[in-house]
């Protein structure tokens, strides 16, 4: 990874707006090798304490010190903005050709030409300064955030208001935002292949000093900034932030390396727009020696050929694209998608399959028990959410727990193996902790609600915890060892049934415990299998007596084994009502749905069929099942998986490969810190705002922040929408300047005298074709993008037709114009043929811009009001031009001359023709294209 993208990943730029750090206060507190200082010394000479800074103190320090940023390369400034607008070439020679006409005496037409390019610059750096302030914005939304104990309190701040002597509490999946010192660590292990270059993570540990030259990979009592936390957990003591860091020491030896490329969009359309500047070039030279062949003044040809060269090239796109894109993304984060990074919006609106999470995404991730299976009993539970309020019934009826042993048995695991808590607020109960501990511990409240002392308080104290192997989604179980009343200790277990079954060499009944034969392993399997069918989720617990001291041997694998098979909980975690719709809108969209989850795959299915993701055909492929298949017959079978159950994460990476190998365009999301790689991996890598980790979150190009299903399906919505916006931009541009360069070639043709004059070329170019496209590039998407299939990865943006459509459209309004001129010529002066040639252009191209919002939609079907501001636009330019007529001074400048009410009228009527032939087009088109469309079955 270079360091580029390793510092976008942990450190937010410095923002263009924060202050920079006062120098004059500024008081660095700093060790020197605090690898080899005492904690206690540590604290003392931070003026740190065990209960970390207080808020007063922290703010402080952020005050005096400076955000813990790393400066990297300059923020886009304004004055950048600005030379951007005067970068184009063309605007040069615009220059170039006023001045010449000043030098000649023209002065009008060096004063328009001018104006009009100071005033094409101002309408670009607004737009542009826009749309990077939107970026810079959605950058800090997505900015890193680090766990911090403040005033003994642990709080989420972002990762930019570290200071030294700040408390760092690290776990699994978070990133290290600053050098800081270990003061506790637990299994903990570091990834610090950004510094070290080792991609192995490495084990850390607290309790060491070591000398002061102890070289960076070897300093194992501390973390850096630009790490992330591979396994474990960690509180730790910042020594160093920002360009104090290790990380920023490399950065500060490293040259600015940003490349501002733009996205893969912006690239073709700039090897695009080279294409026609030569294309348009050639003509223009073609033009002018045809002029100077037929003997016309040199400095006119001049100028022509130079108005001519401006108008066939559509210098306004870069930006149009630009505000295209930022205003897209910004619409997105208010559908809660956080775009990470740029191009991701295009790929976006080709996605093809959506690899999406069932828990929490497709669900709604508010689980309750409703079955608890003991020793051959079925049990069924009342009660709603996480209340843990409801009754036990056994038939129907409620069941007298104190009789029931085996369901204290299982109710004794279900608490002891768990992290929940339960919190009342207003009424309503809620989990802190994962939802499906938080449904196991409702259950087990009901099963001890009326037997003093069982409540989770006097629970720990009673059992107190002696070690903890905590949840782990590709383990499938968790493990907590209590010591129990008569002072044995019980690892209890609770975890998926089928795995957990595996480990368990004997079981619970009603007449004791009992060695577990195949004949009992099945049934208890069918038991699963059944709750599974119901759709939910189910859970096995298990335990295992340790005898009086806790074993040497803490791993996994020594403890989970030889287990007592308890029981049974089924918990409903009922699908998303919204996800139901978006999975109805994929398969309209042509897009593919698939569920990958590490839940059973009866569990995973039945769901699955509930939302339409599978039909009676599909079949669920399980992870065990999943690792007999080659990567070949994978990528073979891909398409016909609707399922993927009881994965773990590393699955999910060659899920993506196989449908990337089918030329997919694969969007995929994931929440744990081993998804990273298959969120790299994918071309749309999505991180759950909620539930996911930092280390998935920078790792994404985008972040959920509802984890709701539904939420992706509208971001590809927009990607769609904002494609065919900058498509059908292009192609209102170009048709545009199509017409205006077959109108001058035919005059040229003919031997006519010039039917536009520059003014006049620049005045449509830059103004009345100008605002109208940028009204259509921020057009309100329309909801049929939906309706067609995805695009293919590497369309060419001039694909399907694009060409044939742009050169109808020049043809039809140069035709237009050219009746209008070549008659007017007939009856009139020249000046007035030109006037109306001219307004009839204008025109024309402002009518055309109302049914340019659609390729394929008639221009009735499209609601005038989701695009107002167009009608405006177009209304405002109209009534400009007419009054161009009229007003003796605004005539001088654009060089027209009067024109009666009358005459704007008709000619106005005649500028709807073009329109109306490309309506007829897009309808005889559509017939066409519905007569050979393959129904839907
Ligand atoms: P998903 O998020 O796709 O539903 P998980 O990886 O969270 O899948 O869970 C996989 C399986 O692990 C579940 O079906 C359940 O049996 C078990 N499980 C889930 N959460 C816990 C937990 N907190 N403790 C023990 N087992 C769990
Ligand atoms: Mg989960």
């Amino acid at each position: 990874m270079s360091l580029k993208k390793t510092v976008d990943k942990y450190m937010p730029e410095s923002a263009p707006t924060s202050p920079p750090p006062s120098q004059t206060t500024k008081v660095l507190r700093s060790v020197v090798a605090p690898w080899q200082v005492e904690v206690a010394n540590l604290f003392k000479q931070l003026s740190s304490t065990e209960n970390g800074l207080s808020a007063v103190e922290a703010a402080a320090y952020l005050n005096s010190e400076g955000a813990n940023t790393l400066q990297e390369g300059a923020p886009t400034s304004v004055l950048k903005i600005i030379a951007a607008q005067f970068k184009s070439v063309m605007i040069w020679v615009l220059l170039g050709a006023a001045v010449i006409s000043g030098v000649l005496g023209d002065m009008i037409d060096f004063v328009v030409i001018v104006a009009i390019v100071v005033l094409n610059a101002v309408i670009g750096f607004y737009q542009e300064y826009k749309a990077e302030k939107s970026i810079a914005a959605l950058k800090n939304m997505t900015a890193p955030q680090a766990k911090v104990k403040r005033d003994g309190q642990v709080i989420i701040i972002p990762a930019a208001d570290i200071v030294v002597g700040d408390i760092l509490m690290l776990e699994a999946g978070d990133l290290v935002a600053a050098d800081a010192r270990l003061l506790q660590a637990a299994s903990l292990k570091i990834t610090e292949s950004a510094l070290t270059g080792e991609s192995e993570s490495v084990e850390k540990q607290s309790n060491t000093l070591l000398a002061a030259d102890a070289p960076l990979g070897d300093r194992d009592n501390m973390v850096f900034a630009g790490t992330s936390v591979a396994n474990g957990a960690a509180t730790a003591l910042v020594v160093a932030t920002a360009m104090n860091t290790e990380l920023g020491q490399i950065a500060r030896l490293i040259e600015d390396a940003s490349s501002s490329e733009g996205t893969p969009l912006q690239q073709k359309l700039d090897s695009f727009g080279r294409i026609l500047v030569w294309f348009s070039l050639a003509i223009v030279t073609l033009l002018f020696m045809l002029g100077w062949w037929r003997g016309s003044p040199p400095l006119e040809l001049v100028m022509s050929a130079v108005s001519l060269a401006v108008a066939a090239v559509p210098e306004g796109l870069p930006t149009i694209v630009t505000v295209a894109l930022a205003l897209g993304v910004m619409r997105m984060s208010r559908r809660s998608a956080l775009i990470r990074k740029l191009p991701a919006v295009e790929i976006l609106g080709s996605t093809s399959v959506i690899c999406t999470d069932k828990t929490g995404t497709l669900t709604v991730g508010q689980m309750t028990v409703r079955a608890l299976c003991v020793a051959e009993q079925s049990f069924t539970v009342t009660g709603e959410g996480y209340a843990p309020k409801g009754e036990i019934l056994l038939n129907n009826n409620p069941v007298n727990v104190p009789d029931t042993a085996a369901l204290q048995e299982l109710a004794t695991l279900l608490i002891g193996c768990n992290n929940a808590h339960l919190v009342e607020e207003d009424g309503h109960w809620q989990v802190i902790g994962d939802p499906t501990e938080g449904a196991l511990l409702a259950a087990a409240h009901k099963v001890f609600s009326e037997q003093a002392g069982r409540e989770p308080s006097s629970f720990e104290q009673r059992l107190p915890k002696q070690h903890e192997i905590p949840f782990d989604s590709d383990r499938k179980r968790s493990c907590v060892i209590r010591r129990l009343e008569d002072g044995n200790l019980r690892a209890m277990v609770n975890g998926a049934p089928d795995v957990l079954l595996q480990a368990c060499t004997r079981f619970y009944t009603a007449r004791g415990v009992l060695p577990l034969t195949d004949a009992d392993r099945a049934r208890i399997q069918e038991q699963n299998t059944v709750l599974g069918q119901q759709a939910l989720r189910v859970l096995g617990s298990a335990y295992r007596d340790l005898g009086q001291q806790l074993p040497a041997d803490l791993s996994a694998a020594a403890i989970e084994q030889d287990l007592v098979f308890v029981g049974l909980s089924g918990m409903v975690d009922p699908p998303r009502a919204e996800a139901k719709v978006a999975v109805a809108k994929c398969v309209s969209a042509g897009i593919r749905v698939v569920m990958i989850t590490g839940d059973h795959p009866h569990t995973a299915l039945a769901i699955a069929r509930d939302l339409g993701i599978a039909t009676d055909t599909d079949v669920v492929v399980a992870g065990p099942e999943l690792d007999g298949i080659s990567e070949d017959e994978l990528a073979r079978r891909a398409s016909t998986i609707a399922v993927y159950a009881r994965v773990t994460a590393a699955h999910k990476l060659r899920i993506v490969r196989a449908w990337k190998a089918n030329g997919a365009v694969v969007a995929m999301t994931g929440d744990g810190v081993n998804d990273a790689p298959a969120i790299e991996g994918a071309d749309i890598g999505i991180a759950m705002g909620r539930s996911g980790t930092e280390v998935t979150k920078q790792a994404a190009d985008m972040v959920i922040t509802d984890d709701n299903f539904a939420t992706i399906v509208a971001a590809v919505e927009e990607g769609r929408g904002i494609y065919s916006n900058i498509r059908k931009t292009l192609q209102y541009l170009l048709a545009g300047n199509t017409g205006e360069l077959l109108l001058m070639t035919l005059c040229v043709i003919m031997g006519l005298p010039a039917p536009l004059l520059p003014i006049h070329l620049l005045w449509i170019n830059l103004v009345t074709d100008g605002l109208p496209a940028l009204c259509l590039a921020t057009d309100a998407i329309d909801p049929d993008v939906m309706k067609q299939r995805p695009r293919p990865r590497d369309e060419h943006i001039a694909a399907n037709n694009f060409l044939g459509t742009m050169f109808l459209t020049g043809l039809l309004t140069a035709g237009v114009a050219f009746a209008v001129y070549f008659y007017s010529l007939q009856t009139g002066s020249e000046e007035l043929a030109r006037t109306k040639a001219f307004t009839t252009l204008v025109f024309a191209e402002l009518l055309r811009a109302f049914g340019a919002r659609s390729e394929t939609k008639a221009l009735w079907r499209i609601p005038l009001r989701t695009n107002l501001i167009l009608a405006v636009v177009v209304f405002l330019v109209i009534g400009l031009q007419v009054w161009a007529h009229h007003n003796a001074t605004l005539g001088l400048f654009l060089k027209t001359t009067f024109l009666s009410l009358e005459d704007c009228v008709l000619l106005l009527v005649i500028s709807t023709i073009p329109l109306l032939i490309l309506e007829l087009v897009k309808l005889w088109q559509n017939r066409a294209r519905q007569s050979t469309a393959i129904p839907i079955q």
